[in-house]
């Protein structure tokens, strides 16, 4: 009926999985482009897809201020609205709307808040948020949330995870089922296990298509962002995807894997794409630095991306200094093209059960830091 999720193969608990939606199939574990305002900024949509990424974020906070979501729905919905024919998660806007604090109004029905943009009021209720998505027509929904604020007592943050578990309800009751569509549930409880597991049982009682691990990378570190995913994972019902929500470094998105995550989307590779940073094997750099103004080596000779096929770092570092914009396309497509190539190396590793030697060897690398200087 709804998103179906086929277990391939596993590796102690990491799982490399297959999810069917009414718009394609996405390989797991998968790394989601995060495409906010109906873009995934500096890339075609074709672009994206080349980078072998086979879904894309879209957000129901801005496209609900700006274009509107009835309008992306009389457009014939997001996925004709951007031209990306494939698989679309949406997030549920919780988390754009807590991060306005003053602009906004929390009660046990929903949140008002006032658009950043204009001023404009705007009500978000659990149904109205599935009925955003439905109208953006997105192939997997999320459930709308609270998400839980950092650093936080273990009372607050109960009071705020039993609040998300009544709207998690409310949005299931509202989610209208269709062939290829999901809704996600999102589990929460910040950082203490008692709260993550009663969060977790509520959710498989509910039922969901697939499950979020929500309120984590808020600055609570990876050590105990790890702590958390091993006493949540066990929990999930095993026969459907699992997403960590906004995660993140490579090293964080590789050690999630290992424990039994299935999706992600951050920000970051776009992100930094956009100011001057980029992720390689063998760590971050910053192509601003001077460094690399007469290199003529490419950023990773490895690397079948744009900017590393056909430019050296002594260009992409011109196009920055310069303010071109072709310096964030390049720099975005290649950091796109390294997060595909780890999702890529860890299906395969899981495959041939190999994992823990795979991730030796990125750690290997990564500790390597950039190639020496000429
Ligand atoms: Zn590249």
């Amino acid at each position: 009926m709804s998103v179906s999720f086929e277990l391939l193969a596993t590796d102690g608990v990491a799982r490399r999985g297959r999810i069917t939606t009414a718009h394609g199939t996405v390989e797991t574990p998968a790394f989601m482009p995060v495409g906010t305002a109906g873009t995934v900024k500096a890339m075609l949509p074709q672009s994206v897809a080349e980078t072998g990424a086979e879904i894309v974020l879209g957000n129901t906070f801005h496209l609900m201020l700006r274009p509107g979501a009835e309008r992306v729905a009389a457009l014939g919905g997001l996925h004709r609205f951007m031209n990306w024919p494939g698989p679309i998660l949406t997030d549920s806007g919780g988390f754009q709307v807590m991060s306005l604090k003053e602009l906004r109004k929390l009660d046990d029905d929903g949140v008002t808040f006032r658009s950043p943009i204009d001023g404009s009021q705007h009500r978000l209720t659990p149904e109205r948020s599935i009925e955003i998505q439905k109208l953006l027509d997105a192939d997997i929904t999320m459930s709308f949330d609270e998400c839980t604020s950092w650093p936080v007592e273990e009372d607050a943050a109960a009071f705020s995870m039993r609040l998300s578990m009544k709207w998690a309800e409310r949005g299931r009751r509202a989610f209208v089922e269709r062939p290829g569509y999901g809704l996600f549930g999102i589990v929460q409880g910040s950082i203490y296990p008692d709260l993550r597991l009663e969060s977790s049982r509520v959710l498989a009682d509910i039922g969901f298509d697939g499950y979020a691990v929500g309120g984590l990378a808020v600055g609570e570190g990876q050590e105990t962002m790890f702590r958390v995913l091993d006493v949540t994972n066990p929990a999930l019902p095993a026969g459907r995807p699992r997403y960590l929500m906004g995660v993140g470094r490579p090293g964080d998105i590789v050690g999630a894997v290992k424990r039994g995550i299935d999706m992600f989307d951050c920000v970051m590779p776009t992100r930094a794409g956009r100011t001057a940073q980029a992720f390689t094997r063998r760590g971050e750099l910053n192509l601003r630095n001077a460094r690399h103004r007469d290199d003529p080596r490419p950023i990773d000779e490895h690397c079948a991306c744009p900017a590393c096929r056909h430019h050296s770092r002594a260009y992409l570092h011109h196009l920055i200094r310069s303010e071109e914009i072709l310096a964030a396309m390049l720099l975005t497509w290649h950091n796109l093209q390294y997060y595909q190539d780890i999702m890529r190396g860890l299906r395969g590793a899981i495959e041939a059960g190999s994992l823990d030697d795979w991730i030796a060897a990125f750690e290997a690398e990564q500790a390597l830091g950039d190639i020496p200087p000429l």
